[in-house]
């Protein structure tokens, strides 16, 4: 399978690196093609902005995702996104390795997701979850933090890691139609010994020899809303 790593990291000789550079060996030996776009040796630029379009749909107001339908379809796009679609869409599993920042990845990933998923491209219009355009690709967030397993789960002092990563889980990833695999998290990472870190490091790569037989998560199908996307199969509450 064709892997595509977006990685997001200043320090290439961080723990998350090493969780990168073992995905590109393991995933490598095991006869798959990996691409890795590595965001801060890229310099990536992050902000969305009308430099991003060489054409304007609107040249007197500036819709982003407007802007970026018409470009799209003009061949109009900048050529950093072009690349990072193209790698995108070629790829089968699309893995993000990233360290948590204030609950949330960093703010270089960030502005990928806002530029390479384009609208008019990877979703638009009533293509979205199990009908967006990446539907048939995976997407898997191994991330690394500061905190412990316990206080980032179900009844911990800051929650469950699926529910605090729920933008990206659901409204990025699975958004775009991608089968989203549970996370792999490296807790508590720059506190423990080097020991613990070569076993979380162990972990990974059970995890990733076994990924063909992990479940995703269980995300919205659009056949189960109408086409006001109210749910079929109850009466709607009006908010609050
Ligand atoms: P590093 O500090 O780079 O690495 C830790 C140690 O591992 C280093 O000594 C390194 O030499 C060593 N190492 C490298 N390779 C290996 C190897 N192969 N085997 C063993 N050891 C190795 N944390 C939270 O929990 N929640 C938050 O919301 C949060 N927000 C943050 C916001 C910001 C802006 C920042 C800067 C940090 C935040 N953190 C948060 C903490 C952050 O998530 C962690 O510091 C980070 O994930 C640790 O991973 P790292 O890769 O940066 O580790």
């Amino acid at each position: 399978m064709k892997v595509l790593i977006v990685h997001a990291h200043p320090e290439p000789q961080s723990f998350t690196a090493a969780l990168k550079d073992a995905a590109i060996a393991d995933l490598t030996a095991a006869g798959h093609e990996v691409v890795v776009s590595d965001l801060y040796a890229m310099q990536w630029n992050p902000v969305a902005s009308a430099a991003d379009f060489g054409s304007r749909g609107n040249p007197e107001y500036m819709n982003y995702a407007l802007e970026q339908r018409a470009n799209a379809e003009a061949g109009t796009l900048a050529a950093d996104i072009e690349a990072e679609l193209a790698k995108v869409m070629a790829a089968d599993l699309i893995i993000f390795t990233f360290p948590l920042y204030w609950f949330s990845v960093p703010a270089i990933l960030k502005g990928w997701f806002d530029r390479v998923l384009v609208s008019g491209r990877v979703y638009g219009g009533r293509r979205f979850y199990d009908q967006g355009s990446l539907a048939g690709k995976r997407g898997w967030l191994v991330l690394t933090c500061g905190g412990r397993d316990y206080m980032l789960s179900e009844g911990g002092i800051h929650g469950d890691m699926t529910q605090i990563l729920k933008p990206v889980l659901q409204g990025t990833l699975a958004y775009t139609g991608l089968s989203v695999l549970p996370p792999f998290t490296g807790y508590h990472i720059p506190y423990l010994s080097p020991e613990k870190r070569a076993e979380i490091l162990a972990d990974f790569r059970a995890r990733l020899a076994a990924l063909d037989s992990v479940e995703p998560l269980t995300m919205p199908v659009l056949a189960s809303y109408d086409r006001e996307m109210k749910p079929l199969d109850r009466e709607m509450k009006p908010l609050a």
